[in-house]
């Protein structure tokens, strides 16, 4: 095998496909992934039609080059191609783009394998690695790419054995029919206020629940919509530009500040900065990067990865009823009492406790980056071979500037590839589909020995040129 593709989510379908656009006639590539998700992934592999995308529909073609081709494959006209559609409807295109890859490659005598397997070790080899399946199988790869997403969501700290062996806990919202078992008048304590508590607010919603739903997260801030109609990003004054080049965290805040009291929409302005963010980041020193993560990572959270206007207005419309409530705090402990989950809670800036009862407290917290901390078999057993180095600042795995993964020595290990969120440490910005899609090209190309792609419109860096955003 030449190349061993580990996880079918989008980035090992997109790479799948940029490398069967590219590789040499007789080569030969194989997507594992598990049964369950493989070809869509974790998010487009929802059964639940109320969960949406959060990019425009015209802007979520597979290929950079072809931004628009997701709404062209569904035919969509104007004003839906701007629309956020189900993100089922994605995990469609997806399978589709897989299957075309597929016939593409017979047709260029390029196979492009697909099996549904769990991979729990890799060992390095003479003729490349050798990668171990949990159903006892093995094989070679010349060179194998990681593309597992991101972790398995960490187990809450506080909770009481019995409360996490009980139905009043739920780990794992979508997986086992878990909110069709909550009684529509239950009192729902969620842990997150991010994207997945959105989707989880707004299934609860649209399955008729009555009870009320608290919401707890440290800055207690919810994501914010996207606009209706999209607008050009502002042009960055030239002394914002400049702070920007050079890293300077300090500074660029300022700036900030000062462009947004002025600015009409702030989104124009979070858009003009999208282009370069991962420049950015690569700017930042490590002490810088950890003060971004400390003081700001919430607010660029909700500012950045909006949710569609039409769900942000569900989820308001349950606030303005009180049915919805978002604290700023911490939850300390949390155990079963007759019954009922008893948790406490600090609040935000206070020195007292309280505690308060619900009927479910469900786990919604955000995407899951730490490899130093994970139960992923198969990180867990590259960590401990030594073979990938965990991110100093906890955000995936280091890599250099290709995408190689560095082993515990900080050593490239050659034929070993990382692409997806587990990326975050050396680009911050890699788990939304345009930044992925742009990723998974790059590395097709130098894995294939292209040059690396011009950035083109989808990547452009000039942050003195307005351009339109989803
Ligand atoms: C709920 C949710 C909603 C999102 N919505 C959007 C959106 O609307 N727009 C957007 O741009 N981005 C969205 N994202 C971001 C999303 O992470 C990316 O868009 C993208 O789907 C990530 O793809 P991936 O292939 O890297 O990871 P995943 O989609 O997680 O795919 C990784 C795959 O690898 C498999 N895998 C992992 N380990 C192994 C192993 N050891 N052996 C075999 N297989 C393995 C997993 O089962 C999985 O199928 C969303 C993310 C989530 C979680």
């Amino acid at each position: 095998m030449d190349i061993a593709i580990i996880g079918a989510g989008f980035s090992g379908v997109a790479l799948a496909r940029g490398l069967v656009q590219r590789a040499a006639p007789g080569s030969r590539i194989v997507l594992l992934g598990h049964a369950e998700s493989h070809g869509r992934g974790v998010a487009y592999g929802t059964p639940y039609k109320e969960h949406c995308l959060n990019v425009r529909a015209c802007d979520l073609g597979i290929d950079p080059a072809a931004p628009a081709a997701f709404a062209d494959w569904l035919e969509l006209e104007s004003p839906t191609r701007e629309g956020f559609l189900p993100r089922m409807l994605y995990g469609d295109y997806l399978a589709e783009q897989l299957d075309a890859a597929i016939t593409w490659g017979e047709s260029r005598n390029v196979q492009l394998q697909c099996l549904h397997a769990d991979v729990v070790s890799l060992e390095r080899v003479t003729d490349g690695f050798r990668i171990y399946l949990a159903d006892g199988g093995s094989f070679i790869a010349a060179r194998v790419v990681l593309a597992p997403g991101a972790l398995p969501p960490q187990p809450m700290s506080g909770l009481d054995a019995d409360l996490v062996a009980s139905p009043n806990y739920i780990a794992t919202p979508f997986s086992g029919g878990a909110l069709e078992r909550i009684r529509p008048q239950a009192r729902v304590l969620v842990v997150g206020t991010g994207l997945t508590f959105a989707d989880v607010a707004i299934s609860l919603r649209r399955r008729g629940h009555r009870g009320r739903i608290d919401a707890l997260s440290r800055h207690g801030l919810a994501p914010l919509p996207h606009a209706l109609h999209p607008s050009a990003p502002v042009t960055l004054p030239p002394k914002l530009q400049r702070a920007w080049q050079e890293g300077d965290l300090h500074r660029v805040l300022r700036g900030l500040r000062e462009v947004a009291r002025v600015v009409d929409d702030w989104r124009r302005l979070i858009d003009a900065l999208r282009p370069d963010i991962q420049g950015f980041w690569q700017r930042l020193d490590t002490t810088q990067r950890r003060r971004f993560l400390r003081h700001l990572r919430s607010y660029w959270d909700v500012h950045r990865h909006r949710i569609a206007p039409q769900l942000h207005e569900e989820l308001q419309a349950m606030r303005d009823s009180g049915q919805l409530q978002i604290h700023a705090g911490r939850l300390l402990h949390a155990g079963l009492d007759r019954g009922k989950v008893v948790s406490v809670l600090r609040d935000r800036g206070a020195s007292t406790t309280r505690a308060v009862t619900h009927d479910v407290l469900l786990r919604a917290t955000g995407l899951e980056v730490d490899v130093n901390r994970t139960r992923h078999a198969l990180l867990v057993h590259l960590r401990e071979a030594g073979l990938v180095r965990p991110d100093a600042l906890g955000l995936g795995l280091e890599t250099d500037a290709d995408g190689t993964v560095l082993d515990r020595q900080g050593r490239v290990v050659p034929g070993l590839h990382l692409l997806g969120p587990l990326q975050c440490g050396q680009l911050w910005e890699i788990i939304a589909i345009p930044e992925l899609r742009r990723a998974a090209v790059a590395l097709a190309a130098h894995l294939t020995g292209e040059p690396t792609p011009v950035a083109g419109e989808d990547a452009a860096a000039d942050l003195s040129r307005p351009r339109l955003s989803a």
